[in-house]
């Protein structure tokens, strides 16, 4: 065996691609390591109802504090730890910590739902929705409700009937789910119907050029018309500016996440937004042409 494998070895000899494989390998051990020293820091952002100006929830979002490199957003090391085992690492640390994070907020008096991205590999293990039902056991003071999972169109679509009785299951424990980057898989509409979600997140890259771009336009228009006819709530995200703002109320669209309102943040930074989101005029003014 050991000799075949040799063989084989030597069969698909290539250096570089085994200098690749050895600079996977090593920063993936890197990102364990970051686990296990602490070096993972969770933002949030906040999402707001344009019509009202109340702030609805907070998403979680993953940074990496390196010694050297400095704070690293997902993109600059997500790619490398894609399905590997390490993605159920990394969510299971998110979930945990977001729970703590609901915990500390409930115990000063700050009630808002958390939202955690949650990857494809991670919904699909076998065990998922019981992994779940103990981190709610572990925290028996956060209601199920204030938890969101927020599960990417295309995930749900690898297998389809594993996903759909895996977010059965999360449901019945009263945890939400939001499906993220709408629009951006395939056949978007039918799935709509198919899965049972609570909030449908428009991606920020057809917000983002909707004043611009008459196709993004229409299928922002669309998505809107699509999730209203459905009585789906529906989050535009990538809002930038008070125009999108103004478009997307326009359009049916009230809830909304983006720079134009907050950046990700610390959550020792949040209490503090919080007291100064309602005195920001520009935002009260948008809230008002929507009550009269
Ligand atoms: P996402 O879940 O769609 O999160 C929204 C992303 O858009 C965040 O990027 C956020 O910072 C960014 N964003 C928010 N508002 C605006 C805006 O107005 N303009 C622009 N240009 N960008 C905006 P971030 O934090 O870099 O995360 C990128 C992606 O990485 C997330 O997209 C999500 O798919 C993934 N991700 C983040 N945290 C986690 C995590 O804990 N676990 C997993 N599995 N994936 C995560
Ligand atoms: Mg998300
Ligand atoms: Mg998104
Ligand atoms: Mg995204």
């Amino acid at each position: 065996r050991a000799k075949q494998r040799g063989r084989n070895t030597y069969h698909f000899f290539d250096p570089s691609h085994d200098r690749q494989l050895q600079v996977r390998f090593e920063q993936r051990q890197r990102f364990l390591e970051a686990i296990r020293n602490d070096e993972l820091r969770l933002f949030y952002q906040p999402q707001v109802d344009m019509g009202s100006g109340r702030v609805v929830g907070v998403e979680a979002l993953i940074r990496w504090q390196h010694p050297e490199e400095g704070l690293l957003s997902p993109a600059q090391f997500l790619p490398t730890i894609e399905a590997t085992p390490l993605e159920v690492d990394l969510g299971e640390w998110v979930l945990e910590h977001a729970m703590r994070q609901l915990e500390n907020w409930q115990e000063r008096g700050i009630m808002l739902p958390v939202s955690v991205n949650i990857s494809p590999a991670h919904l699909l293990i076998e065990d998922f929705s019981d992994r779940i039902a103990r981190l709610l056991e572990r925290h028996p003071k956060v209601l199920p409700a204030m938890l969101k999972l927020e599960v990417l169109e295309t995930a749900a679509m690898h297998d389809i009937q594993a996903a759909l009785a895996t977010m059965a299951r999360c449901q019945q424990l009263g945890v939400n789910f939001a499906i993220d980057d709408f629009g951006t898989g395939f056949s978007s509409l039918t799935h709509l119907r198919q899965l049972p979600v609570d909030l449908i997140k428009i991606d920020q890259s057809f917000v983002r050029d909707m004043l611009s771009d008459r196709d993004d336009m229409a299928i922002v228009e669309s998505v809107i018309y699509m999730a209203n006819r459905f009585q789906r709530p529906m989050l535009a995200e990538g809002v930038e500016t008070l125009d999108h703002a103004k478009a997307l109320m326009g359009l049916g669209c009230r809830l909304a996440q983006g720079y134009g309102i907050a950046r990700p943040m610390s959550a020792d930074l949040l209490p503090e937004w919080l007291q100064r989101w309602p005195k920001r005029s520009d935002w009260r003014a948008l809230a008002r042409e929507e009550v009269d």
